[in-house]
């Protein structure tokens, strides 16, 4: 597979260390509140990322850590604690909040068919990691220690900025006015690793330290839970845009020096779902979730076909009239599908099922283009195959594309037959008298009517439009 490196800032071979094995890591949410749909763009992306390497043969481990400590609100060491301020809000302590909004998000990405990470860590779990690589870098010198909290010294490094594209300024992003400067930082760019003073007096988890009683930085999490579980050389690291800095940054910055060596090849980025009024937020407009987008009557696998339509590298603009029409599309696809399945007896055409096979994966080995990889869904349809052929292909892409496109199709059909099984004598007769004693506002009978025609394996029901019955 060739993909964007955003290390190298080129699309290149994607070469696993080790062949045949891939170990690949992502930054997991940071559990203070739901996740919104932009998040979960990220998510998704990745999730189509894992599963198609999967689906090239390679044996993927993938970890993901949850973020309960350390994230504060301007991504660098100022603002508030993310988690502390989920606690305050909903009064309650910050281990219940995480653990509530852990579970909220894998369900949200169980709506998505999102695949959880074979490894799952919280921060919270790994201190122990955090220490022993901290005082390790306290050892080489890469690591100082001021007014209290430990710091990582980036004028130690002969490269600071490997992404290029940023300074000292984009430090200052997100930030609020009048948050004082740190002034135990060496540089500007430097950043904690472990916190024992800090404006938040009140924050709950601490752990005993080497350095005092205190916690750790939010980017050092993920450097520790990477190396606990995929060793010391990772092939890919995942996340959204803004991860890229200061976050993984600071990720390579401290691995690196702790390691002697290069640590990660390869970083994909998932750039941002916005709004029309631009960054999506979840303090500002709308709270975009997918339960709200599920009260609205859309299925969340619309809102995964709507993101499979664009490409991961251009930030998509989210809107219900896009939705509307994303979810008018899948609908179609859906039908069409539905035929397909109807028709699929005979044999497979092995010859057009390879054809055909070879258009999607040229469509997602091709640094992940998800919209071509949907054409390639419409060729299948329009492929002058037999539907046997066609729905063995369709089973084959959704492995990674995980629509449930052939569950869908089956649904639909099986709600058609029913609307279009013809109704007994005996049950339409049953239906009368109940209209009748309904009417005659005598409802013990029509309860006992409806008792009768349910016991005949169909369900009478009051709709808007009239009585209305299927099959139970
Ligand atoms: P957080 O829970 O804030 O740590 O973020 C979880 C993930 O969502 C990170 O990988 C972020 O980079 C990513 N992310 C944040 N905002 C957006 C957005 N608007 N669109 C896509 N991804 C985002
Ligand atoms: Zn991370």
């Amino acid at each position: 597979m060739k993909i964007y490196n955003s290390l190298t800032h080129k699309v290149e071979e994607l070469v696993p260390n080790e062949a045949g094995r891939l170990s690949m890591y992502t930054c997991g949410p940071t559990v203070y509140h739901y996740a919104h749909i932009g998040n979960l763009r990220s998510y998704i992306m990745e999730d189509v990322l894992e599963k198609y390497l999967r689906y090239t043969g390679l044996d993927v481990k993938r970890v993901m850590n949850i973020t309960d400590v350390g994230h504060l609100t301007s991504d660098g060491d100022t603002g508030d604690d993310k988690m502390l301020k989920g606690a305050k809000r909903e009064h309650k302590t910050v281990m219940e909040i995480a653990r509530f909004y852990t579970d909220a998000f894998f369900d949200d990405c169980a709506k998505l068919n999102i695949k959880t990470p074979d490894v799952v860590e919280p921060a919270t779990g790994c201190i122990g990691d955090f220490i022993k690589v901290i005082s390790s870098l306290i050892d080489k010198g890469y690591a100082y220690e001021a007014g209290g909290n430990i710091y990582f010294d980036t004028s130690k490094l002969k490269e600071y900025y490997v992404f290029g594209d940023f300074n000292e300024e984009d430090l200052e992003v997100g930030v609020r006015e009048g948050v004082e400067a740190d002034e135990n930082k060496r540089n500007k760019a430097d950043f904690v690793l472990w916190f024992t003073k800090s404006k938040f007096d009140d924050q709950e988890l601490k752990w005993d330290s080497p350095w005092g009683v205190g916690y750790p930085g939010w980017h050092i999490e993920c450097s520790c839970i990477s190396m606990k579980h995929l060793g010391e050389r990772l092939d890919l690291h995942c996340g959204g845009i803004d991860n890229q800095f200061p976050h993984h940054t600071n990720e390579i910055a401290q691995s690196e020096a702790y390691l002697g060596h290069k640590w990660c090849n390869y970083w994909f980025h998932v750039h941002h779902l916005n709004t029309n009024s631009g960054k999506m937020s979840k303090s500002k407009g709308e709270f975009l979730t997918v339960s709200l987008l599920e009260q609205k009557g859309y299925n969340p696998l619309v809102y995964r076909y709507f993101c499979l339509l664009s490409h991961y590298r251009k930030s998509l603009v989210f809107s219900y009239e896009n939705l509307d029409n994303a979810k008018a599309s899948f609908e179609k696809l859906i039908s069409r599908i539905a035929a397909v399945v109807k028709d699929a007896v005979g044999e497979v055409d092995k010859a057009e099922f390879a054809r055909l096979k070879a258009g999607f994966d040229a469509a997602l080995g091709n640094d992940l283009n998800t919209s071509l990889a949907i054409t390639a869904v419409y060729d299948v349809l329009k492929a002058d195959v037999n539907a046997a052929t066609k729905l063995a292909l369709i089973e084959d892409f959704d492995q990674v594309l995980s629509l449930d496109l052939v569950k869908q199709a089956k649904a639909l059909n099986k709600a058609q037959e029913q609307e279009n099984e013809e109704i007994p004598v005996e049950v339409n007769k049953l239906v009368e008298q109940r209209a009748a004693a309904r009417r005659a506002k005598d409802f013990a009978r029509a309860d006992e009517l409806r008792a009768q025609i349910e016991q005949l394996g169909w369900l009478v029901k009051e709709t808007r439009e009239g009585t209305k019955l299927s099959r139970k």
